[in-house]
Order: C-alpha cells, then sequence, then structure tokens
C-alpha cells in the first residue's frame, strides 16, 4: 500500500542528518545488509519483535500464543532459571509476523518494531515541530533502511512534505535505479548520499552489494545541481586507512558536479542492545567505537582536496 509504510521511528531533534532540526522518519526495508548496520531492525521489510531478555520474567504467555510454535520453552527450566541462562527461545525462521505474542506479553519484553503509518500520521508528527525548523532551517530527512527501497510511499511523503512548506533531506544509500532517484529528486532539498567504499569487491563483502550502481547514480547526481551531502561511515577494519581516504578523495574529485559537503561519520557500537534484541550476534563485537578526533587527519585531508568536510555530519557545524 504506498499510501502507508512500516516505520521503526520517527526521531525527532535529530541534528547530524541535515541543516537544523530534523525529524528522521525511518522507513523498514533495506537491499544492502552492511556488517556494522546502526540500525539493524531496518534491514527487513517486515514487523518484527525485539525480545527484551531482562524483562522477561518467564510466565510462558508468549509461548502459548504464538500460532507457529515458534516460542520454544527451555529444556530443562530448572537448571535454566537457577544458572540464570536464557529461558524462552525465539526461533526467527518459524516466525510468522503475527505478533500475538508481543500483544500478550504483561511485562514489555516483547516489542514490535515496524509500526504502519499513513503519509497523513507521519506529516501531522512532523509538523508539529514547524517553529524548531523555521529557527534552524530544519526539517523532515527521510531514512531508514532505504527509502528508495518503497519508491511510491517515498515519493507521496516527500511531496506531501514540501506541500505543507518543509524542508526535505533523503538519506539513501544510492543503491537503487536511476529513475526511482530521478522521480523523487523533485522533493527533495538535500541528498544525503552514503558512499561506503570505492573497492567493489570489499564493498560486496562488507554490504552484501556490488558499488557500482551506487557510483554511477551518485555521478548522475551530481550532475543534476542537487545539493549533495556525501557521508561516509568510517568502519575500523574497512574503510579507515590512508588509502582507503586517498581513493575516496580521488573518486569525489573525479565526479563531473559539485559535492557541498562531505561527513566523515566515526564508528560506534551503540547499536548492540538492538541486535540481541533480534536475536542476532553483533558482528563488530571487539571492535571499539572511534574517538572522532581521529577522524582530523583524514579530515584535512578531505579538505587540501578542496571537499568541505565535517566529522559527524552536524546540521549546525560551518563546514568551511
Ligand atoms: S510473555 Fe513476556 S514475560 Fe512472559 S515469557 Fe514471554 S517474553 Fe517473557
Ligand atoms: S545501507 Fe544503511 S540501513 Fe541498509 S544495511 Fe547498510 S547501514 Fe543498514
Amino acid at each position: 500500500m504506498a499510501n502507508a509504510c512500516l516505520i521503526t521511528e520517527i526521531q525527532r531533534f535529530a541534528i547530524n542528518d541535515g541543516p537544523g532540526f530534523r525529524t528522521n522518519v525511518f522507513l523498514k526495508g533495506c537491499p544492502l545488509k552492511c556488517v556494522w548496520c546502526h540500525n539493524p531492525e531496518t534491514i527487513d521489510a517486515k514487523a518484527q519483535v525485539f525480545w527484551k531478555k531482562r524483562l522477561c520474567v518467564q510466565c510462558g504467555a508468549c509461548m502459548e500464543a504464538c500460532p507457529t510454535e515458534a516460542i520454544q520453552p527451555p529444556i530443562d527450566p530448572v537448571l535454566a532459571q537457577s544458572e540464570g541462562v536464557d529461558y524462552y527461545k525465539i526461533d526467527l525462521d518459524r516466525c510468522n509476523h503475527s505478533m500475538q505474542c508481543a500483544a500478550v506479553c504483561p511485562y514489555g519484553a516483547l516489542e514490535i518494531t515496524g509500526k504502519l503509518l499513513t503519509v497523513k500520521e507521519i506529516l501531522d508528527e512532523v509538523e508539529s515541530d514547524l517553529p524548531f525548523y523555521k529557527n534552524s532551517g530544519g526539517g523532515m530527512t527521510l531514512s531508514g533502511g532505504e527509502p528508495t527501497a518503497h519508491p511510491d510511499f517515498a515519493e507521496k511523503l516527500l511531496a506531501g512534505a514540501k506541500a505543507r512548506g518543509l524542508h526535505t533531506c533523503l538519506d539513501t544509500n544510492g543503491y537503487c535505479s536511476w529513475d526511482i532517484l530521478q522521480r523523487l529528486l523533485k522533493y527533495i532539498d538535500i541528498v544525503l548520499f552514503d558512499l561506503k567504499h570505492t573497492d567493489p569487491e570489499k564493498h560486496k563483502q562488507w554490504t552484501g552489494v556490488d558499488n557500482a550502481l551506487i557510483m554511477k547514480n551518485l555521478a548522475r547526481l551530481t550532475q543534476t545541481g542537487v545539493e549533495t551531502w556525501v557521508r561516509i561511515p568510517v568502519i575500523p577494519g574497512f574503510n579507515d586507512s590512508i588509502e582507503d581516504h586517498q581513493a575516496a578523495v580521488e573518486f569525489l574529485n573525479g565526479l563531473p558536479g559539485k559535492i557541498h559537503r562531505v561527513d566523515l561519520l566515526p564508528y560506534h557500537n551503540w547499536c548492540q542492545d538492538k541486535y540481541g534484541w533480534l536475536g542476532l550476534d553483533w558482528p563488530l563485537g571487539r571492535v571499539e567505537a572511534m574517538e572522532p578526533s581521529l577522524l582530523e587527519i583524514p579530515k584535512e585531508y578531505y579538505e587540501m582536496s578542496g571537499l568541505k568536510t565535517t566529522i559527524g555530519g552536524s546540521g549546525f557545524e560551518d563546514a568551511n
């Protein structure tokens, strides 16, 4: 249904996703599977269950309610309780997303991620912060997941935002047909375009897809004249070497049109809980969060090549 989409979060007062104060709308569903993804619940396009085990009192109500028997009891409940290990297990392969378990859990240990919201419902909420946008140059940022994976809905939402006089940003990984991007551009003030790696092999290894389409789309985007901020999530062991930055700078300076700024986004691991809630392992278990100051030297390097650059992508920071 193009008039509604599963949304994982509407995040108000965001300051790192476009200019000023912004409301970020996170759509569910993404064609990439980045190893470091900070929002793993946005990858699957279907609604999912967050299982917050710390809140679980092991009452078993969810198991009774599950129509597909996806929730199984422990082999030895007494041992499980005495040793404090996990009690009930959710077999995600058997889950049919009926969410009946979450509906009956009396302790809020099961939470649905992915709420079906209409264009109007979203815009009414976004518009409630209008005074803050006016004073700060902010507005709505459409994010995810990947908004272009829902082209009809994204177009309606962006067009609706424009009709209400809102400033709009599209936060995209660029992995979509050019036709889709072009359709959306009519309603976008700034594109926040992710560049993860210039090397196709490494890109595929860490995100699941080749980067040829992404790089081609970025090149075409710069020819349209739309304001474009390139965002590079800097991930230890993936794209944080001098050679990686050199390759990115070379690619960006070789684009046919203008890049308005580059945001170097330091890796963090604040999303670990979410992986646990989804029953997944955090793939970068031992990798420590990156000190933003470590990006000062790469930032200087980008700037020396003529690219306005920030660390962290603040919408209030003067990138000059
Ligand atoms: S219903 Fe909630 S509290 Fe009870 S076992 Fe299931 S998750 Fe735990
Ligand atoms: S493109 Fe973004 S949302 Fe999609 S998997 Fe990568 S980091 Fe996650």
